[in-house]
């Protein structure tokens, strides 16, 4: 079997994250997650080896010289994300299809790269109103931060159309029933 990749793209505070745990918990999708590298501080409920691999900038900036990253990008000063080639190829060698959770750029970045075997997904949140609702009620940020995120996401819409597909994220039962659809059609093409 060829491996192929489903990329979720979307301003943080979308649901994509939910939306990729949905995925992953369906066996019959065969889906594996690609695990990035960044180099931001871990969030308390976070796993390292499994929701990212925590670096430090010096080490991430290592790894970017030794040629490690199928694509990586400073998404805030000093704080860097990025997919390691060792992960795509550890899923497609274990007989698995890849599955994302990376910005927008990136996502784009995958896509260009890899083609037809790559299916962009881009979820939309309702509005930046609701966004801003949805982070506050995460908690995560500070309020400066908070604010940071919603400028780029304001940016970050803009690139909705480039991507292959679009789920706008109205609610979430149904944003899930969406996404399943996607990849199940997708992948079986
Ligand atoms: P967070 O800090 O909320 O986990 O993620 C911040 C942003 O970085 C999100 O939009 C997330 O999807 C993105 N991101 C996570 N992993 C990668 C990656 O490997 N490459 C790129 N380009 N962006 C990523």
């Amino acid at each position: 079997m060829a491996g192929k990749m489903v990329i979720f793209s979307a301003p943080s505070g979308s649901g994509k994250t939910t939306l990729v745990h949905h995925l992953l918990s369906l066996p019959e999708l065969n889906l594996a997650f690609s695990v990035s590298a960044t180099s931001r501080e871990k969030r308390p409920h976070e796993v390292a080896g499994t929701d990212y691999y925590f670096l430090s900038a010096d080490e991430f900036k290592a790894r970017i010289d030794a040629g490690e990253f199928v694509e990586w990008e400073e998404v805030y000063k000093d704080v860097f994300y990025g997919t390691l080639n060792s992960e795509v190829e550890r899923i497609w060698s274990d007989g698995k299809h890849v599955i994302f959770d990376v910005d927008v750029v990136g996502g784009l970045n995958l896509k260009q790269m890899y083609g037809n075997r790559a299916m962009a997904v881009f979820v939309k949140p309702p509005s930046i109103g609701e966004l801003k609702r949805r982070l506050e009620k995460r908690g995560t940020e500070t309020s400066e931060k908070l604010q940071f995120r919603l400028d780029k996401a304001a940016e970050e819409l803009s690139y909705a159309p480039k991507f292959d597909q679009i789920i706008v994220n109205e609610g979430l039962e149904q944003a899930k029933i969406d996404a399943v659809k996607l990849v199940r059609d997708f992948l079986n093409k």
